[in-house]
């Protein structure tokens, strides 16, 4: 006891990490082995196949020098180059970013795309960096990772806490590098610079296409529905925009600093009025609740769309919503999930609901490559018939082989690199 409360935050977030790890390469396992491959295949696929780390010297705006260490992980190319976000934030660490990118390598998988998964990382809080620091950190980053990245080998995006602009400064400083101009080096631009439409809004897009399927199969009508969303973030707030829009009733939102409820539907349109850049928004208001208090609101659909590991063996058993669509990375431990699926919860699991991102993101690389771009309905169409085709194989292959929606999306993420590595013939 004592011990747990002399660690340290970063002590602690690390400890998480680690676990988010270790529970994914569980998962990893278990797939692999439902589908039959020999051990060299969770050998080859436990871990990235490469992690660089790199520090990058950033003159702050009062003179000093900061030196700032950041990660970028290449977790299997087997199937086409590596595809993943970048994220900012303090509490960045390896174990995160490596778990992270198997995550993409799963995403990629499942919504079948012809890449593999990265993820990149840097400790840092942007929060408290002027816009000046920042463009230089994002330029040093992108001098530190150059050997290792480029648009047929591994392909940068925008995660936590980055957005089109750090992808802007990103794709310049790689086109200065390399004297050519790249678009296809990163995505998540803004349109004028190659970016696609519906990037910004596809994360939640694709969460929305999963609900209205989640829906049909446990026979709810979202007309009405009440659904809880946790995180007020690029997903988070586009979410609930989306899903008021369909006509649900957003009954609960959060943010870092608390919980927003009211039963009869909160007025999404003005939260997002009052939200700034970070999606703080509950700081304005009196009557708060709890973020876990909002976990077990009585709901039809829960979607934790924050961090990692809100549910789990703890408040399982509290939960009263009979869908679960996870927006956020692991926001679901995985004796929670155990629990959950014996409840009969449908448990919509994070590398298939979050896919929507990285599916437009693989748009906007094809749209680079061609110098054609589409139209905003043309992506709209493409994006909801491939969440809609990958939701049905994932709850297909639940149903037919018994296992709960997490271990079908990744049984069916791991088949394509496992495949992919066997023709190569790396094992
Ligand atoms: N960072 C997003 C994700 O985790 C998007 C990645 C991408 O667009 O490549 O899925």
């Amino acid at each position: 006891m004592e011990a747990t409360l002399n660690k340290t935050n970063n002590e602690v977030k690390q400890e998480e990490s680690l676990n988010l790890f270790t529970s994914t390469q569980i998962v990893i396992k278990d797939a692999l082995e439902k589908l039959g491959y020999a051990e060299e295949f969770y050998e080859l696929l436990k871990e990235p196949l490469r992690m660089l780390t790199v520090r990058i010297p950033v003159k702050m705006d009062d003179g000093r020098v900061e030196i700032f260490t950041g990660y970028r992980a290449q977790h299997n190319d087997a199937v086409g180059p590596t595809k993943g976000g970048i994220r900012f934030h303090p509490e960045v660490d390896e174990d995160e970013v490596k778990a992270l990118s198997i995550w993409m390598s799963l995403k990629c998988g499942i919504v079948d795309l012809p890449y593999g998964g990265g993820k990149g990382g840097i400790i840092c809080d942007p929060r408290q960096m002027s816009f000046g620091e920042l463009e230089r950190l994002s330029r040093g980053y992108v001098r530190a990772i150059s050997q290792i990245v480029g648009p047929t080998k591994d392909i940068p995006a925008p995660d936590v806490y980055t957005n089109s602009q750090i992808m802007s400064w990103m794709m310049d400083e790689y086109s200065r590098l390399r004297e050519n101009d790249s678009p296809g080096f990163i995505t998540g631009k803004p349109l004028v610079l190659g970016g696609s439409h519906g990037r910004e809004t596809a994360t939640a897009q694709g969460v929305t296409i999963c609900i209205e399927e989640a829906a049909k199969k446990k026979g709810i009508d979202l007309v009405g529905a009440r659904v809880v969303i946790q995180g007020f973030g690029n997903a988070g707030s586009f979410l609930a925009k989306f899903m008021h829009d369909a006509g649900a009733k957003v009954i609960g939102i959060s943010d870092a600093l608390g919980a927003l409820y009211n039963p009869d539907g909160l007025d999404i349109n003005y939260l997002l009025d009052c939200r700034d850049s970070f999606g703080t928004v509950t700081n304005q208001f009196e009557n708060t609740i709890t973020n876990q208090e909002l976990l077990e609101l009585e709901c039809d659909i829960l979607v934790p769309a924050a961090i990692s590991n809100q549910i789990t063996a703890t408040n399982a058993h509290n939960i009263k919503a009979s869908i679960i669509v996870e927006a956020a990375n692991g926001p679901t431990t995985l004796e929670a999930t155990k629990i959950l699926t014996e409840r009969e919860i449908l448990l919509v699991p994070d590398v298939l609901a979050s896919s929507g991102g990285v599916t437009v993101s693989y748009f906007e690389w094809v749209q680079n490559n061609q110098g054609y771009y589409w139209s905003e309905e043309e992506v709209a169409e493409k994006l909801r018939s491939i969440i809609v085709r990958s939701f049905n194989n994932v709850y297909d292959l639940s149903q037919s082989r018994d296992v709960n929606m997490r271990l079908a999306a990744y049984m069916v993420g791991a088949r394509k690199m496992a495949e992919a590595s066997h023709f190569r013939g790396w094992v």
